[in-house]
């Protein structure tokens, strides 16, 4: 059993929390939402008055925050976290998914501290947090990747070293920018299909067994009616929300700037999800990216 900080308690992070109790760890938690902190007692959560309470004497610290401001503030600013915890020297465990530059300032100062620090994002939406199936994608050293296994185990399913620091947050954005291309990929088959006069059933059979095949169009196909459980089928509801999408993917692009590689799929994935947002759908469903083009015209 180890004693865990959690901060940052809001959709992921209270069933990942929730998974943390039922595994038999004793958990601490803190949320600047007062409302997040209401039901954590019912699920096992202790709450702390602050991020350093509910770190303080703790063997692994998380944090399951927005963005990159918030885990820089979190773990940095005044009355900041790795100072806060660097003579008990818990190993910290950031699962958000925030830009790189971010998670490296972030690990940098932990190992000047003398602590050992883990980017760790995950996959898989709220019901893979809920179910403990997530995937977490994990950067560091060797020795803090083993460390951190055991506490990761009971909140994922697939838990993957990816590299060094920084490695979990640079394949998290690889990945859902892939996504992001291959979903708008999807609706636009979709969309041309219908034109022609083919019907959306038989597209799906088709390609699903065909090279046209991807988990976009296998679990979450975007055109109603092919997979019933696919949000398409509710009115787009999220699944996982086109804002997140937008901001992953806006994370992609300021990382393939930062490195000079060329991404024109990527940077066009990232306009189709920001008129997502701008028409007012940001909270539906990535795959809502559908509806939109349909309203388009031929350019
Ligand atoms: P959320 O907004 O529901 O939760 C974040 C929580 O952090 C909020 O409760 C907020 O009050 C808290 N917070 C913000 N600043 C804080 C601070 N200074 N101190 C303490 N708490 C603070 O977001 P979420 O959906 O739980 O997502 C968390 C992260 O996981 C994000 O980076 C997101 O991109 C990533 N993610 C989300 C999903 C998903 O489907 N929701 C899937 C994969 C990854």
């Amino acid at each position: 059993m180890a004693n865990i900080g959690f901060i940052g308690l809001g959709n992921m992070g209270t069933p990942m929390a929730a998974n943390l109790v039922k595994a038999g760890h004793r958990v601490r938690g803190y949320d600047v939402n007062t409302a997040a902190l209401q039901n954590l007692t019912s699920i096992g959560v202790e709450v702390a008055a602050n991020a350093s309470e509910a770190a303080r004497g703790a063997d692994v610290v998380i944090t399951m925050l927005p963005a990159g401001e918030h885990v820089r503030e979190v773990w940095l600013h005044q009355g900041g976290l790795i100072e806060a915890v660097k003579d008990a020297a818990p190993l910290l465990i950031d699962c958000s998914t925030i830009d790189v530059e971010s998670a490296r300032i972030v690990t940098e100062a932990a190992h000047n501290a003398g602590l050992d620090m883990l980017d760790a994002p995950v996959s898989g939406g709220v019901g893979g947090a809920v179910a403990a199936t997530l995937t977490f994608m994990v950067g560091g050293s060797d020795a803090a990747f083993v460390r951190g296994l055991p506490i990761l185990q009971a909140m994922g399913k697939n838990i993957v070293h990816a590299g060094g620091p920084g490695a979990g947050q640079a394949a998290k954005i690889c990945n859902n920018m892939m996504l992001a291309i291959n979903m708008a990929g999807v609706c636009e088959g979709f969309l041309l299909a219908r034109k022609l006069g083919l019907d959306w059933d038989r597209l799906f059979q088709i390609a699903s067994a065909s090279s046209g095949q991807s988990w976009a169009l296998s679990n979450y196909c975007p055109a109603p009616g092919p997979v019933p459980a696919a949000p398409s089928n509710r009115d787009y509801a999220a699944g996982f929300m086109a804002a997140l999408m937008l901001k992953d993917v806006k994370l992609s692009q300021a990382a393939a700037d930062a490195v000079g590689s060329p991404t024109p799929l990527g940077a066009h994935a990232m306009s189709l999800y920001q008129a997502v947002v701008d028409v007012g759908n940001g909270a539906k469903d990535f795959s809502v990216v559908f509806r939109w083009l349909e309203s388009q015209p031929r350019q």
